[in-house]
């Protein structure tokens, strides 16, 4: 976004504090800066020069989950999350990135052998005992900060990328779609499973199914201000599907597909356009484009239904998920408090801003421990992580499933 356009929102905000009660994050602090009329307030006096890109200002710019709930409130309709990444943008350009953040974006994910290489160490990390000897002498825990409980975190990796599991295209008789499969980052690494149940359920649907070579959505980048990586990284997947030939592109991370979407934008080129238009997420393929048909297998559970913030307001889906575990044979659906209120992942926030994403993930561990069911179910990897670790943190045998993976229990 321009400054002109930052402007021109900016000066919208009547400060009325509507996104009070909508922000997660001033909830569980009650500060100010922390809620979009402070963030707003910061960037138009800096914009307007009375303010410096101070390490306070940068620090306090990168507490926001990008939940739009704000947005969702606000009586203006000010695109919070974007003004949000404008300003990482322009600390990006003016102070430039971390080491860290600079390597990783242009060197592990634009390359995706490294990246393998890195998920691999993971692996090895996981299974040589490493991390079984790092937990039980709490290494980390005697470094002192919250190293430790952020090292908990770190779920089972893949032995081997889902991607190099499966044929890069599955063809089934009478096929009547053929779907291309973003699978994102954290299945590919991380959540196989996920993949698995997926592709089992497309199976049993007869589309064809393409998963051609592709790289990270851009999330992570943007999300930090380096908008030239996740350009790069959108042209490249755009032309990845392209040469696919496929009718839609799905995918079962909710943070990918709001990304997807972003890409006419991001890219604006005609390609990239085609590409936003063919996108959408995997519960909408089912219920809005195919007959859904769920197998016959009772699964005798029951569950509620957690909205990742960029599925509901990123990509306007809700009803979809619902209407599909409403369907399944056995499975009773309970509906939870404030099912669409942000749990804290935010993507790497969770990380970074460890403390108080607890605070926002305790409370997303108790709506759903309220809501008496035995599993909760959602689209977003991300999500997956942040809630077994919170519902873990409170001791609640509550089980966390990708929706695929409910759905795939019915086959
Ligand atoms: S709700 Fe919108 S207009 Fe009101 S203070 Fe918040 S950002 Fe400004
Ligand atoms: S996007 Fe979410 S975390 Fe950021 S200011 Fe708005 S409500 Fe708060």
């Amino acid at each position: 976004m321009n400054k002109d356009k930052m402007h021109e929102y900016l000066d919208r905000c009547s400060k009325c504090g509507g996104c009070q009660a909508a922000c997660p994050l001033y909830s569980e602090t009650q500060m100010e800066p922390l809620v979009a009329r402070g963030k707003l307030c910061l960037m138009q006096n800096y914009l307007k020069g009375d303010l410096e890109l101070s390490p306070k200002m940068l620090e306090l710019m990168s507490f926001c989950l990008l939940c739009k709930s704000c947005t969702e409130q606000c009586p203006n309709s000010i695109p919070v999350d974007k003004l949000v990444l404008s300003m990482r943008q322009e600390i990006a350009e003016q102070k430039g990135i971390s080491f860290v953040k600079k390597n990783a974006f242009q060197h592990l994910l634009q390359n995706n052998g490294r990246l393998t290489m890195a998920a691999k160490l993971a692996y090895l990390y996981q299974h040589s005992g490493l991390q079984w000897l790092v937990r039980k002498t709490n290494i980390l825990g005697l470094l002192g900060g919250d190293l430790s409980s952020k090292e908990k975190m770190l779920p089972s990796m893949a032995k081997t990328p889902f991607r190099t599991q499966v044929p890069e295209r599955l063809t089934t008789s009478n096929s009547r779609l053929r779907v291309g499969y973003f699978t994102g980052c954290l299945t590919n690494y991380i959540f196989e499973e996920t993949g698995h149940a997926v592709l089992q359920v497309l199976k049993n649907h007869h589309v064809e199914v393409v998963i051609p070579e592709q790289w990270c959505c851009g999330v992570p980048a943007l999300a930090s201000g380096d908008e030239q990586t996740a350009v790069q990284l959108a042209q490249r997947n755009i032309e990845a599907f392209q040469k696919a030939g496929v009718d839609v592109i799905i995918t079962d991370c909710a943070s990918c597909g709001s990304m997807l979407l972003e890409y006419d934008d991001l890219v604006g080129s005609k390609a990239a356009k085609a590409f936003a238009d063919k996108s959408m997420d995997f519960s909408q393929l089912l219920a809005d484009v195919i007959d859904f048909n769920p197998g016959d297998k009772e699964v005798r559970m029951s569950v509620t239904f957690h909205d990742p913030c960029h599925l509901k307001r990123g990509q306007g889906v809700s009803d979809a998920p619902r209407k599909l575990i409403r369907s399944l044979p056995g499975v009773a659906f309970r509906e939870m408090k404030d099912s669409d209120r942000c749990c804290g992942a935010a993507g790497s926030f969770n990380i970074t801003h460890y403390d108080l994403a607890k605070k926002v993930g305790h409370t997303k561990a108790r709506n759903i421990i309220d809501s008496g069911a035995q599993a909760v179910i959602t689209e977003c990897p991300s999500c997956i992580m942040q809630m077994r670790h919170m519902l873990e943190r409170e001791g609640a045998p509550i089980q966390v499933l990708h929706l695929a993976e409910l759905i795939s229990k019915t086959y």
